[in-house]
């Protein structure tokens, strides 16, 4: 009679029923989970795997709604600036521009990269991992670009041009008129729904998604 895998040392089990924690390197059984519960770590405490329900679905929402945002976030204005009788607004895009035209061409570059370039790239590697898991098709593509994705990851700065928008218009306040643009909230838009979708998109569920495991994504 075949043994369970509970009865098993660790030594015995397969790769696939193993976890090792990301902080401490605990290795451990996997655990397995029902729909919006998590596994921490038992040395550490560092949350291991969480199992979100209708991962795929609300995910994809909110890719769609982030690259709806996308558009208005960094080219309509996110705030209009009255100095000395002149009147600007001022967009993401303008702000590259500006920089660029100003002579700092390699700030211009990392702005466009960090705030425009790599979070449109993160979304779209979002979408296709998403598209190749709920349609089951070409998972050797969605595995590429989900790897493509977490290279990506460090390098969006949404935040970062977030709280220098915020600086900004807290310095400027006083010195000039100062009205905040409908850009504004749809950058803060698009910020939230990419937060909300690094928690909805569950690492190990779209990992086990893309390696054949429909019960995964449920
Ligand atoms: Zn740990």
């Amino acid at each position: 009679m075949p043994d369970s895998l509970e009865s098993r040392p660790l030594s015995a089990l397969p790769l696939e029923e193993l976890l090792a924690c990301h902080e401490c390197d605990l290795l451990m059984r996997r655990p397995s989970l029902g729909e919006e519960q998590k596994a921490c770590c038992p040395r550490c405490g560092y949350e291991l795997v969480v199992h979100r329900a209708h991962m795929v679905r609300r995910s994809l929402a909110l890719v769609i709604t982030a690259l709806l945002l996308y558009v208005p976030a960094n080219f309509l204005p996110i705030m209009r600036l009255t100095l000395l009788g002149q009147t600007t607004h001022d967009t993401v895009w303008s702000g590259v521009v500006g920089l660029y035209e100003t002579g700092m061409r390699t700030v211009a570059a990392l702005v466009l990269l960090c705030s425009m370039v790599i979070p449109l790239l993160k979304l779209l590697c979002q979408l296709v991992v998403l598209l190749c898991i709920r349609h089951g098709v070409a998972r050797r593509t969605g595995i590429l670009f989900y790897r493509v994705y977490h290279r990506l990851r460090e390098w969006g700065m949404l935040e970062v041009y977030l709280m220098g928008i915020l600086v900004a218009i807290v310095k400027l306040i006083d010195m000039a008129e100062l009205h905040v643009g409908v850009g504004l909230a749809c950058f803060i838009g698009l910020l939230l729904a990419q937060v909300w979708l690094e928690v909805t998109m569950s690492s190990h569920q779209v990992w086990d998604a893309l390696e054949g495991d429909a019960d995964a994504c449920a």
